[in-house]
């Protein structure tokens, strides 16, 4: 609808109703931070930028009264006015209303209806997260002026609404319109005037547009000299060869928030069927929020050098430790969140970052192994989270992986590739015990029979651990296997040290305790029986062969996933004195009976429990001392 007087030549035109239905949701926006408006400013003045750099290249008259680019804010505070003004393309009187007066952009359409689907919650945040353009300063705003020049028209326009029903479009006078490009005023609403001060609008610009291609300056008041904010270099677009060491490092700070040196920068360009850079860091230490349950990453996109968001998940959750951005031109500015998740450049992005980084954890590995030590120490836990959940880079991510082992010494890590350079000969199986603390595992009974034949065992002492080995199907063809789980089958290797040879069966007696312990005990362990995995403790708690290990009980118990776990069954070391001693009991079953509780109550302890019925280990510990002290 288009309305022109003799008088007034200004047009007035009514928006389109999406226009009007996404004005409504800015304006009613529940969203808190405003501050993205001007970040969707300043991405469209660079877009002009860069738009005008683009037709230069044919028509090289319309750079050269003015070759370089820029944006300038001007504050007013008198005025409660912000300004943004640019010296790129500009609009005509025709691109005027069609960009500010319609939605063009595919992707907005779909976020209104997610918005509006979803009106309370989540919708508010995506306005923040993705920009939904120039629209967006009518949050701020109570009316907007857009006046504009072509680069090379010999005439201006000006735009202008209070973004309620409609606007109007009308002729200006070139002199009050810049020589090139658009100027964008706003007459900011009350609660909104802090957008005049100097140090917001700058604290803003470094936040959220600090790396636009476009230098940035800002003016005190109009009129006023402007002095430049940002010089419209991103770092990660210069040549590897012309970055210090010093500059990554501020990079990596400032992107990360944290201060101290990255352990490994990762910075590159792809080219081919996507083109994209990437530039990543992985921190020096642990930064504080890598347990947070929503484990999200924390890698930001950028697309052509203008911040998009950092929930767009560049890469597998087991790297939210890396911190730093790709940035691509092959997707739109105002890219919505599930065109982030479904597009073919994302996934295409997400793997060959991945990528890298894995690779560049592997040379650091080959090149430098106290460095890599040190990043396997703050990091590890989570790579081996990639064992469990990245099928693709699950052999790779195994071969990375350091551990504690009975064979690492105190200090030292081992590889799995070791372990199995190492295995004895006939040993089908890479053995592990899991559990809470280092100095609890290598205290545990089950290690026993395998320390004194010289087996090699991982110590595995992070949750994840539990998880991964059930997954994990096999390294270099040898499958995992918890030594408290299931039998050990350790007779077929012969002990290192020849001790007191062990007798190959239990004697008659023993077997008899046995059978008695088995009955005593029925309602709380699945089965007694005699153990080749022990030499120095009398007994030990294993899991059964079906199910899950121990630990994995333990840990899967303890989050409230498992109601109960299943019946451990308890190992007896045959060739122990106590075991011996009772056994040969046999005409006392009420000594007996005690023996078979306490034991059963050792091995609780032994495995960092507590026994079942405290009062009943007390009495019974009490009855045998009573008689050994008397
Ligand atoms: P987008 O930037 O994603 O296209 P916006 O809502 O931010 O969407 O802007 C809509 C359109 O308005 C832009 O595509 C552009 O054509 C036009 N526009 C906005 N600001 C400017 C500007 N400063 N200079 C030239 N054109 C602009
Ligand atoms: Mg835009």
């Amino acid at each position: 609808m288009t309305t022109t007087t003799a008088e007034n030549p200004a047009e007035s035109h009514v928006f389109e109703a999406d226009v009007a239905r996404l004005l409504h949701m800015m304006v009613h926006s529940v969203y808190s931070d405003k501050d993205v408006f001007l970040r969707e400013l300043i991405s469209n003045a660079a877009d002009a930028c860069e738009k005008l750099r683009y037709e230069a290249i044919a028509t090289p008259a319309l750079l050269a009264s003015d070759p370089d680019s820029r944006i300038v804010l001007t504050l007013d505070e008198e005025g409660g006015r912000l300004l943004v003004e640019d010296n790129g393309i500009g609009m005509s009187r025709d691109e005027m209303i069609e960009a500010l007066g319609t939605i063009a952009r595919s992707g907005t359409r779909a976020f209104m209806e997610r918005i509006e689907a979803n009106k309370q919650g989540e919708g508010a945040q995506l306005i923040g997260q993705f920009g939904v353009g120039f629209y967006s300063c009518f949050m701020v705003a109570e009316r907007v002026d857009v006046v504009s020049r072509h680069a090379g028209a010999d005439n201006a326009w000006l735009w202008s609404s209070d973004g309620k029903g409609g606007y109007s479009v009308s002729p200006i006078d070139i002199s009050e319109a810049p020589a090139r490009g658009t100027r964008i005023t706003l007459h900011l609403m009350d609660d909104a005037k802090s957008y005049t001060s100097r140090w917001s609008i700058e604290r803003i610009v470094k936040e959220q547009s600090g790396h636009v291609p476009v230098p940035i300056r800002i003016a005190d008041k109009p009129g006023a000299e402007p002095a430049q904010l940002t010089d419209g270099t991103a770092l990660w677009t210069k040549s590897k060869n012309d970055i210090t060491s010093e500059e990554y490092t501020d990079f990596y700070r400032g992107i990360s928030g944290q201060y101290d040196e990255p352990a490994l920068t990762v910075h590159f360009r792809a080219e081919g069927r996507h083109e994209y850079s990437a530039l990543a860091f992985i921190p020096g230490s642990q930064p504080f929020d890598l347990f947070d349950p929503d484990r999200k990453g924390r890698m930001k996109l950028y697309v052509k050098r203008v911040f998009i968001t950092d929930e767009a998940e560049l890469l597998p959750r087991y790297l939210r430790f890396v911190r730093g951005l790709v940035d691509t031109a092959d997707l739109p500015l105002n890219v919505s969140r599930e065109m982030i998740q479904e597009s073919a450049i994302l996934s295409s992005i997400r793997k060959g970052v991945a990528n890298r980084i894995i690779a560049a954890i592997e040379k650091l590995s080959e090149s430098d192994n106290d460095a890599f030590l040190k990043l396997w120490e703050a990091f590890g836990s989570l790579i081996k989270e990639g064992i469990y959940e990245d099928f693709e880079r699950r052999t790779q991510l195994m071969a990375l992986s350091r551990f504690r082992t009975t064979a690492s010494g105190e200090e030292g890590y081992r590889s799995l590739s070791d372990y199995v350079k190492d295995i004895k000969e006939g040993q089908q199986s890479i053995y592990y015990l899991a559990g809470n603390s280092l100095e609890q595992l290598k205290a545990s009974p089950q290690l026993e029979g395998f320390r004194a034949r010289g087996i090699e065992v991982l110590l595995l002492t992070d949750s994840v651990d539990s998880f991964w080995v059930t997954n994990a199907p096999e390294f270099e063809g040898k499958t995992f296997k918890s030594i408290t789980q299931g039998s050990a089958d350790l007779t077929q290797f012969s002990k290192v040290e020849q001790g007191t040879a062990a007798s190959e069966t239990a004697p008659a007696e023993v077997q008899a305790f046995i059978a008695f312990a088995k009955e005593k005990l029925a309602d709380q362990v699945s089965d007694v029986r005699a153990s080749d995995r022990l030499i120095e403790s009398a007994v030990c708690l294993v899991a059964p062969e079906q199910g899950y290990d121990r630990q994995l009980e333990k840990i899967l118990q303890g989050a409230g996933r498992l109601q109960s776990g299943a019946k451990p069954i308890l190992e007896i070391n045959q060739d122990h004195p106590v075991v011996k001693a009772v056994a040969a009991k046999s005409d006392q079953p009420s000594l007996r009976d005690d023996a078979a509780f306490l034991l059963l109550d050792q091995a609780r302890v032994l495995d960092g429990d507590k026994p079942a019925d405290p009062r009943a280990f007390a009495e019974r510990l009490a009855r045998l001392m009573e008689r050994a002290l008397q």
